[in-house]
């Protein structure tokens, strides 16, 4: 337990060594004839294994320097999986009390590794409303305490602001680091944290810069609006547009397989040893599909959101039928380099 604000300050800041200053890989492959070059945040390398780290601390630093977190406080939040396990493991760092409440279908790695930091869990199932029931639970538990905080993900601006003042322009620093400037991002969107959040940053830098939110074909949330069909990409294409997503900033939405997601990431395992998760896997191939458009000498970023620990008992583990409408199956990956990271991201360098 700690006892003071001040105590709260001192572990955030320690806690802020361990999360984000990801290196930025330079993954080389070919794909339809073309030598290419996709570019990827290596988020996996957080303090818990997920670019989700960000947004939690950024979450937890903000609130109390607002006041609206107090030593002791039980921290509550709906989650499919990443972040409550960063809520989880920085919430118990600091000393909170932690309650996440997630649908009852997320793999059970999320669900062991969630209580392995001593949080609660509580499930919650498709009759009681899955996702927007857990938000709902988490809404109710807090109008009934006095003593619980509610990060919000979904609508708080600080989860945008984690990516626009970190993930942005870490990215963009260390492709200025090698001589480049990023022509488009991409990213699957849960929160739409990351999309939204380095998508400003870029703009900022560059407003011609593309940036476009990817969604699961099979379930494509965005473009319908609310939630149509099931798929396997665990922490995007939820239920619901979340608030803090406005797709009238972004460019087009790109729709990738969640099979050939599968394929990719297996792909970037067995070939790179980048043990990457299933959305990371997404990612890579919604930046392929913006490069075929830019051209394959454009400069396409992308996020590896996580690790495939958490999906070890999914699909990710077992053979994929191939379809012929996938892509994976024409990329070659050829090799790896990884940037620089930034100096200015260091920790030395940082507050
Ligand atoms: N991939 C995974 C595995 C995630 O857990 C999340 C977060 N829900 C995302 C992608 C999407 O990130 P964001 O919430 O910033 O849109």
């Amino acid at each position: 337990m700690i006892a003071t604000d001040v105590d709260a300050f001192n572990r955030l800041k320690g806690l802020s060594r361990m999360i984000g200053n990801t290196p930025l890989l330079g993954i080389e492959c070919s794909f339809r004839g073309k030598r290419r070059v996709i570019y990827a945040k290596s988020e996996q390398l957080n303090l818990t294994g997920s670019i989700k780290d960000r947004m939690a601390l950024h979450i937890l630093k903000t609130a109390y320097a607002e006041g609206k977190i107090r030593p002791g406080d039980t921290i509550a939040e709906a989650t499919s999986g990443n972040t409550g396990i960063s809520f989880a493991a920085i919430g118990r760092a600091l000393g909170h009390p932690v309650r996440i409440f997630m649908p009852d279908w997320m793999s059970h790695e999320r669900q062991d590794l969630i209580r392995s930091f001593g949080a609660e869990i509580v499930l919650v199932s498709a009759e009681q409303g899955g996702f927007l029931g857990s938000i709902r639970m988490s809404e109710e538990f807090a109008a009934s305490r006095s003593d619980v905080f509610l990060p919000r993900q979904f609508s708080n601006p600080a989860n945008t602001e984690a990516h626009e003042t970190t993930t942005g322009p870490e990215i963009w620093e260390q492709l200025e680091s090698a001589g480049l400037c990023p022509d488009a991002f991409v990213a699957g969107v849960g929160t739409g944290g990351t999309v939204m959040g380095v998508g400003r940053y870029f703009r900022a830098r560059n407003p011609d810069v593309k940036v476009h939110p990817v969604e699961v074909a099979e379930s494509p949330t965005l473009s319908a609006g609310h939630k149509v069909g099931k798929h396997r990409i665990q922490g995007i294409c939820d239920e619901f547009i979340p608030t803090i997503v406005d797709l009238t900033l972004l460019d087009p939405i790109i729709a990738v397989f969640d099979g050939d997601s599968i394929l990719m990431a297996q792909k970037l395992a067995t070939s790179l040893g980048l043990a990457v998760g299933i959305s990371s896997g997404c990612n890579f191939l919604a930046a392929l599909k913006v490069q075929e458009e830019l051209g394959p000498a454009a400069v396409v970023a992308t996020v590896f959101t996580d690790d495939n620990k958490k999906y070890l008992s999914t699909d990710l583990t077992k053979v994929e039928p191939v379809r012929p409408d996938y892509l994976a199956p024409e990329v070659t990956l050829t090799g790896i380099s990884a940037l620089d990271r930034v100096c200015r991201f260091c920790a030395s360098g940082r507050e």
